[in-house]
C-alpha cells in the first residue's frame, strides 16, 4: 500500500451517477481511482443499470446498492431506467424529473449505510440534483459531476444565468458571453431544446441551484487542456472546480485478450494490410433519421476510405448495412452493437475519428492520439466540437447547417470531401500532429503522483477529509 492508500483508507465515498452510458463510465472510471487510494466506495443506482456496472467494475471492491426507478412517468415506460433506453430524446428532460421520485428510497438506504460506515463525501451527477438535500441531511459534503468539460459548461451557465438568449433576434446572430469577452457565439452553438422547452430550462435551473450549494465542482477533463476556463472559475472562490481526468485513462491496461471481437480482428487484417481506418459512431443518445443514415453510407462509400462503423440497433433497422459492406467489398464494417470504444481507439489501424463531440467520445479520441472529424447532434455537442476544432485544433468541422439540436442535414458529397480530407489532406495531417500531442499532455495528467489531475484528486480528497475531523 502506497502512501496516499494509507492516507485515504479509512474514508468511505458514495457515488451516484445519472443514468446514460456517457455519465456513467466516467463515474465507473472514478471508482477505480479511489479504489485505487485504498477508499470504500458504495455506488447506489436503479437496478436496470445494476449489471453492466457490476460487469464492468468487477475486478474492483465497489459496493453496489440498487434503487428501484419509479414508473409514474406515462410516457416513460417501465424497465427504462437509461436514457439510452428512452424511445425518444423527447422524453430526457421528464426522464431527469422523475429521478427525483427515487429520493425517498435513496435516502432510506444511505441511512442504514451510514450506520455501517460513515461516509466522507459524496460525488453525484448534476442531473441528479436533489441528492444535494440527501447528503445535507446526513451531514457529509457532495460533490457535484456533469460530464462536461469546464469550457462548454461555463460557457453555456454564463449564457444562461445572464440570459443572453434575450438579447439576439435570429439564430446567427453572434454575440459576446459576459464572463469571457473574447468568446463570440450563436444561439447555433446550443442545443435549442434550452430555448424552446420550459422542462429542460427548469431543469437547468435545479440543476445550477443545487451546483452552487455543493462542495464543488468534479471535471473529466486536465489543467492543461483547458487552464483558462478552470482559472476563471477557480478564482471567482465561491465553487471550486477540480480536474481529475481524462477518467478514461484510469483503467489499468489489460493484458491483449485471447478472444478478439470480430471488429478488431477486422481492424487487426487493416492494419497488417497496411491501411488506415475512419472510426464512426455518434454515441448513445443522438437520434440519425434514415435518410440522414443514407447520406452517411453515400459519403462513406464514395469516400473511398477504410471505415468501422458503429451504429446503434435502432438505427442499424432502418438502413441496408449488409448492402453497403457490399457496395464497399471489404472496405468497410457495419457492427451493431455494445463495442468497447476506447479498445478501437486504441488500435493501430485507426487514423480517424466520425464524431458527434460526446466530451466522452472527443475525450478518448485525444487520450489515444486520434484526429476528430467533429458533427455535434445535441446537448453541449456543438460547443465541444467547436473546442476539439478552434481551441485545441485537433480535428476537422463537418458543416452541418447549424440549425440548432437538430444538426442541418449534411450532404453525401460534403460528408465524402472532409473525410477524404481527414483522412488524406493536409488539414488532417496537422491535426493527427497535433493530437499525438495532447495525447502525451493527457496521459502526463493522470501520471500517479506527478500529474496535475493525479495531484488533484489527492488535494480534493485530503481537504475534504482533513475538514471533516
Ligand atoms: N461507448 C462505448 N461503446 C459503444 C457506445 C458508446 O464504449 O458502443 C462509450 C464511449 O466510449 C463513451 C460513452 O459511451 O465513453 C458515450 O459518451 P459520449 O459523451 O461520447 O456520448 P453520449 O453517448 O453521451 O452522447
Amino acid at each position: 500500500m502506497d502512501i496516499d492508500s494509507c492516507k485515504f483508507s479509512s474514508h468511505h465515498v458514495v457515488l451516484f451517477p445519472f443514468m446514460s452510458k456517457g455519465h456513467t463510465l466516467p463515474i465507473l472510471h472514478l471508482a477505480r481511482l479511489l479504489i485505487r487510494r485504498g477508499m470504500a466506495v458504495t455506488l447506489f443506482t436503479p437496478t436496470g443499470n445494476r449489471h453492466f456496472i457490476a460487469n464492468s467494475l468487477a475486478d474492483t471492491s465497489v459496493s453496489i446498492i440498487e434503487i428501484s426507478f419509479p414508473q409514474t412517468v406515462p410516457e416513460i415506460l417501465p424497465g427504462v431506467e437509461s436514457t439510452d433506453a428512452l424511445s425518444s430524446m423527447t422524453l430526457f428532460y421528464p426522464f431527469c424529473k422523475a429521478t427525483k421520485l427515487m429520493q425517498a428510497e435513496f435516502e432510506r438506504k444511505l441511512e442504514v449505510l451510514v450506520q455501517v460506515q460513515p461516509v466522507s463525501f459524496m460525488v453525484s451527477d448534476g442531473f441528479l440534483w436533489w441528492t444535494l438535500e440527501s447528503a445535507s441531511k446526513f451531514g457529509f459534503p457532495r460533490l457535484v459531476f456533469m460530464g462536461m468539460n469546464q469550457f462548454s459548461s461555463s460557457v453555456t451557465r454564463a449564457v444562461v444565468e445572464d440570459r443572453l438568449f434575450d438579447r439576439v433576434e435570429s439564430d446567427d446572430e453572434l454575440f459576446t458571453v459576459t464572463q469571457f469577452p473574447w468568446i463570440e457565439v450563436t444561439r447555433n452553438d446550443f442545443d435549442s431544446t434550452f430555448l424552446e422547452n420550459d422542462l429542460s430550462k427548469e431543469v437547468f435551473m435545479d440543476q445550477i441551484k443545487s451546483i452552487s450549494n455543493s462542495y464543488g465542482h468534479i471535471v473529466n477533463s486536465f489543467y492543461e487542456l483547458e487552464k483558462v476556463y478552470i482559472d476563471h472559475t477557480n478564482s471567482k472562490g465561491s465553487q471550486k472546480t477540480w480536474c481529475v481526468g481524462p477518467l478514461c485513462l484510469a483503467e489499468p491496461e489489460s493484458p491483449e485478450p485471447q478472444k478478439k471481437p470480430f471488429w478488431i480482428d477486422w481492424l487487426d487484417e487493416k492494419l497488417a494490410q497496411g491501411c488506415s481506418v475512419l472510426y464512426v459512431a455518434f454515441g448513445s443518445q443522438a437520434e440519425i433519421s434514415p435518410e440522414q443514415l443514407q447520406q452517411i453510407a453515400t459519403g462513406l462509400q464514395e469516400s473511398k476510405a477504410n471505415f468501422l462503423w458503429v451504429i446503434r440497433k435502432k438505427e442499424s433497422e432502418s438502413m441496408d448495412t449488409e448492402g453497403l459492406e457490399e457496395r464497399v467489398k471489404g472496405r468497410g464494417m457495419v457492427v451493431k452493437q455494445w463495442v468497447d470504444q476506447r479498445q478501437i481507439l486504441k488500435h493501430q489501424s485507426i487514423q480517424g475519428f466520425l464524431s458527434h463531440c460526446g466530451w466522452n467520445s472527443a475525450l478518448e479520441s485525444m487520450c489515444y492520439g486520434v484526429p476528430i472529424l467533429a458533427w455535434p447532434m445535441l446537448a453541449e455537442q456543438p460547443l465541444n466540437a467547436r473546442m476539439v476544432v478552434e481551441d485545441i485544433k485537433v480535428g476537422l468541422r463537418v458543416e452541418s447547417g447549424r440549425n440548432g439540436m437538430k444538426p442541418g442535414f449534411v450532404k453525401w458529397q460534403v460528408l465524402m470531401k472532409m473525410v477524404i480530407e481527414l483522412m488524406e489532406g493536409e488539414a488532417g495531417k496537422q491535426a493527427r500532429k497535433r493530437v499525438k500531442e495532447v495525447a502525451e499532455m493527457a496521459k502526463m495528467a493522470m501520471e500517479e503522483n506527478s500529474g496535475s489531475s493525479w495531484k488533484t484528486l489527492n488535494l480534493l480528497i485530503d481537504e475534504i477529509c482533513n475538514k471533516e475531523q
